[in-house]
């Protein structure tokens, strides 16, 4: 618009006053369109004065054109509300759950301080960091006792999982706790001591140790007392006394043999894509037998299945087509504690995957490059093997066959200990509790079976504590001579006299069988409900995910595997 040249100052004037008389009313106008709502607006107070209507009229009038009619605020639509609300509520729970997880990291971290060692206190002696002690610590109430914890390894280690870490699925690291993350939140502070026990003495009430580990101190033996022993050194791979089973195969029980039996089956792998190795040398080195039909040799027969389909094939193509998956039961059928329906279906998927399965079939002997079987129609045949691994059963360790000759009367079973129903052991003075797998009870050796055991002794020894400060009260009242008094503890001590009785509840099995699919039998009120494929696959992941230790244990193994699915598993050979 061009001005008059006469006119031009009072115009710039006029101008100059319009718009600041203006600019309240454009931002004004601006928010209530929506066009400024992220950024905070500030108070008219804040602003210049606010023009009364009767000044802006008075001022546009004169010497500019009226201002174009406000437009009018458009109704923000009903999907843009919902994003908003949406994303409102993102950030909120992002917020709030991301709060909660450093908070419980922290806690987890940081142990408060603990109550120190009370000399007046009873002392518990537990032996084992395994599912049966570390449960018991778990859930023992402290305020009564004092606790040692003696265990030649200085974690605990989620078994159910170690399959996974023989073919690399999850890194080592993930699956254990170190036994000190568990101790050191109770509140009274707890000796743990990394050492094998040796002997027990049950007469003098005694525990003898010894450090066994590669950098010892100037002592690495001693003797401990106590005045309870939780007796839970868990059981031994039970080789049947096969010639070359210890020599020759890998076990499938502790830390160490998930990662032997990874470095050894990528040593087999790499070996045979050695230059000039004859065909018949290769297929040996390839094939893997496994042995025991239970669900650790099923679970490892289905991960080194899913490492060839998933990994091997890539990296490996020229040797992927002979590898070889053998799994071999002495019994009629694998999976014998599964339901019919989900042995069959496992039967079928390992054929599928093309993993044979020997049942009736029986290991005379493990030799360096072969595995003698007995096959069903009684004949011996030598199959050559790069790698066998042994998932057998489990047998007593040597300390507790030692034990158990020093009451040689009571205890009789080959298989373990002998327990009363509240888990004492027999032939004792009910000083010494034993549990989990080195008992010879009617339930499975299941982690199960020995995480209920420790939580059941723990309320036990809860019930132990209020009759033994009873009692202690009832003969302070009788020496002074309270009748009254001395009759109603008499009837508070009936109360507790009695240990209740173990009882196990069975809450189902869950097995992993390869190519994203598991069986699980799972209990319902008293109904068993058989369920297999990935559906299952899916849900025996959440199971395992909310049992493990900690949150630190369950981020760890969320991250491995969802770095498996994305990148692979690692193929390097430490
Ligand atoms: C590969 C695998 C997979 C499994 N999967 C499942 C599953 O999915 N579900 C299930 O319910 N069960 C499963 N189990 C079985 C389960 O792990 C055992 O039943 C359970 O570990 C038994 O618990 P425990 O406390 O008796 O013994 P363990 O957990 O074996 O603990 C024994 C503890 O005693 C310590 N110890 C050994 N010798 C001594 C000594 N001389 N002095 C002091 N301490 C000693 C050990 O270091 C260890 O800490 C699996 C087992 C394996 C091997």
């Amino acid at each position: 618009m061009i001005y008059p040249r006469d006119g031009a100052s009072a115009v710039r004037r006029s101008i100059t006053r319009s718009l600041a008389q203006s600019r309240p009313r454009t931002l004004g106008q601006a928010c209530t369109a929506g066009k400024l709502l992220a950024r905070p607006l500030s108070t008219p107070s804040e602003h210049t004065p606010t023009p009364t209507p009767t000044t802006q009229s008075t001022s546009t009038s004169s010497s500019t054109p009226p201002p174009p009619p406000p437009p009018q605020s458009p109704q923000l639509s009903r999907w843009r509300r919902f994003l908003q609300s949406l994303g409102r509520v993102t950030l909120v729970t992002i917020l709030a759950s991301g709060g909660a997880f450093y908070y419980v990291t922290q806690r987890e971290r940081h142990p408060g301080t603990q109550l120190p060692f009370d000399p007046s206190k009873k002392t518990v002696v537990v032996l084992g960091s395994g599912w049966g002690s570390t449960s018991f610590i778990k859930n023992l109430d402290m305020s009564e006792y004092n606790v040692i914890v003696v265990s030649p390894r200085n974690f605990f280690l989620f078994t159910p999982l170690l399959p996974s870490v023989a073919v690399g699925t999850i890194d080592s690291k993930s699956i254990l706790t170190p036994i000190r993350y568990v101790t050191r939140h109770k509140p009274r502070q707890v000796v743990v001591i990394e050492a094998d026990a040796k002997s027990v003495d049950p007469v003098a009430k005694t525990v003898t140790l010894a450090d066994e580990t590669e950098v010892q101190g100037a002592v690495s033996t001693t003797t401990i007392n106590y005045d309870y022993l939780v007796y839970a050194v868990g059981a031994e791979t039970q080789t049947f006394g096969i010639p070359g089973v210890k020599e020759h195969a890998c076990f499938m029980k502790e830390i160490q043999d998930a990662e032997t039996m990874r470095r050894r089956f990528m040593d087999c792998v790499e070996s045979a894509g050695f230059p000039g190795q004859s065909p018949e040398e290769i297929d040996r080195l390839l094939h893997m037998v496994v042995v025991g039909g239970g669900p650790t040799g099923v679970e490892v027969s289905g991960e080194i299945h899913d490492f060839l389909e998933d990994d091997l094939k890539s990296w490996y193509p020229e040797l992927a087509e002979h590898i070889k998956i053998t799994l071999v039961e002495a019994l009629p059928s694998v999976l014998p504690m599964f339901s019919k329906s989900l042995i069959e279906y496992t039967e079928s998927t390992f054929k599928e995957s093309k993993i044979d399965v020997l049942t009736k079939t029986m290991v005379k002997e493990v030799k360096p490059k072969s595995v003698v079987l007995q096959m069903p129609d009684k004949s011996i045949k030598e199959v050559p093997v790069g790698m066998v691994v042994w998932a057998g059963g489990n047998k007593p360790r040597d300390i507790s066959v030692d034990l158990m000759k020093k009451m040689s009367e009571a205890q009789t079973n080959r298989r373990g200990i002998s327990v009363d129903e509240c888990l004492r052991m027999q032939g004792t003075d009910g000083s010494i509790f034993a549990l989990g797998d080195c008992t010879a009870s009617s339930y499975a050796p299941t982690a199960q079976v020995a995480a209920q055991q420790g939580a059941y002794l723990a309320r036990a020894f809860g019930q132990m504590a209020h009759r033994d400060r009873i009692t202690a009260e009832l003969a302070a009242a009788q020496t002074a001579g309270d009748n009254e008094q001395a009759q109603t503890l008499q009837k508070q001590l009936s109360r507790y006299d009695r240990l209740r009785p173990f009882h196990y509840s069975h809450q189902g099995s869950l097995a992993y069988i390869g190519s994203d699919r598991a069986i699980a039998d799972i209990m319902f009120f008293n109904f068993t409900i058989a369920s297999s494929g990935v559906a299952t696959y899916l849900f025996w992941r959440s199971a395992y995910i909310s049992t493990l230790f900690s949150l630190r244990n369950r981020v760890l193994v969320a991250n491995d595997w969802l770095k498996t699915r994305i990148f692979g598993r690692d193929l390097a050979r430490d």
